[in-house]
């Protein structure tokens, strides 16, 4: 595929898609309803329904009968552990040996023409950005994110919190479900916003910043305090009447879902002609810009703050017109 036909290309190879970010419609005013229509695949397709499979898979053939949950044991905890990795390994891993590895599309809807792996620096360990990310996500993310999995199903297996089923409240839960999303978006924004404040950005989430040009596996790239404010979405699912199988997709949606903003290419290509969407462009910017888009623009928490930037020249321009204000 020509990546000229969708966007342009810089004097540092540097790729930006044509048009405007925007944010979605779901939450505008007035209500565009056609808007709304024709941007409600994209809230499902491919990620949403992607990490609704895994729960469902999850549930179906990984998650220990609850009579063996009701009792807290190394046992189940330590083979969900190992399957939460394995199962990260071979997800973000996938993405990493088709884009950065076997570099099967070059740079083609690549935002930054570098390669991370063709680049050392002194801010990660062992100066190398791939072998610093995957020292954090399987040295901590995966076991944070695990842990909340096991507190949460221990929970529900010994009837401590309301398990609600899906035979007598479907539509409850499948409210639940369609909102979940949103409320990760509203959790995420929060917690972005409070460790972009001086203290907590020095020591926590710099961490996750030194990937200024991320790559799959910058996305569980954090600081360990970082991994417990972003994983403890999950816990809504103890203080809310709701499900196991929904706090397993939360906790996918968090943990698989982080993919998305952190690709680094535009579209994924599948074969000729064929190309998939990665929506990744508004998390790229953050990246690139740190001070843009503390939230992926479901909910339109940046236009409401004045911090969104569309990708555009005109959003750059913005962007230095606000810091030139801030300054003293
Ligand atoms: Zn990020
Ligand atoms: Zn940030």
């Amino acid at each position: 595929m020509d990546d000229l036909d969708y966007g342009t290309r810089d004097k540092r190879g540097d790729w930006r898609p044509n048009g405007k970010l925007k944010p979605a419609p779901l939450i505008a005013w007035p209500v565009q309803p056609l808007a709304i229509l024709k941007w409600l695949p994209s809230y499902f397709l491919p990620w949403n329904l992607a990490f609704a499979l895994s729960a469902l898979a999850y549930w179906q053939w990984i998650i220990p009968e609850v009579s063996v949950m009701q009792k807290l044991s190394w046992g189940w905890a330590l083979q969900l552990l190992l399957i939460n990795s394995i199962a990260v390994f071979l997800f973000y891993g996938a993405f990493e040996c088709r884009l950065y590895i076997a570099r099967a599309q070059g740079a083609r809807f690549k935002y930054n023409a570098k390669f991370p792996a063709d680049q050392k620096s002194r801010a990660f360990f062992f100066q190398r950005q791939n072998i610093d990310s995957l020292i954090r996500a399987f040295g901590s993310a995966v076991p944070i994110w695990t842990a909340f999995e096991v507190l949460i199903l221990h929970l529900y297996a010994t009837g401590a919190v309301p398990w609600v089923s899906f035979s007598e409240n479907p539509w409850y839960l499948f409210g639940l479900f369609l909102v979940l999303p949103l409320i990760h978006e509203l959790h995420f924004f929060a917690i972005h916003r409070l460790i972009h404040t001086p203290f907590l950005y020095k020591w926590v989430h710099s961490v996750h910043h030194n990937s200024v040009n991320p790559s799959p596996w910058s996305s569980l790239s954090m600081h360990p305090v970082e991994h417990l404010l972003y994983f403890s979405l999950a816990l809504l699912h103890i203080l809310i009447p709701s499900n196991p199988l929904l706090a397993i997709y939360q906790l996918h949606f968090s943990g698989f879902g982080a993919v998305v903003g952190h690709v680094g290419f535009d579209r994924v290509e599948m074969g000729e002609n064929k190309a998939i969407p990665s929506h990744a462009f508004a998390h790229y910017l953050h990246h690139k810009y740190f001070e843009v888009n503390y939230a992926d623009g479901l909910i339109p928490f940046d236009k409401w703050f004045g911090t969104w930037h569309d990708g555009t020249p005109e959003g750059d321009a913005q962007m230095q017109a606000r810091r030139r204000a801030a300054l003293p």
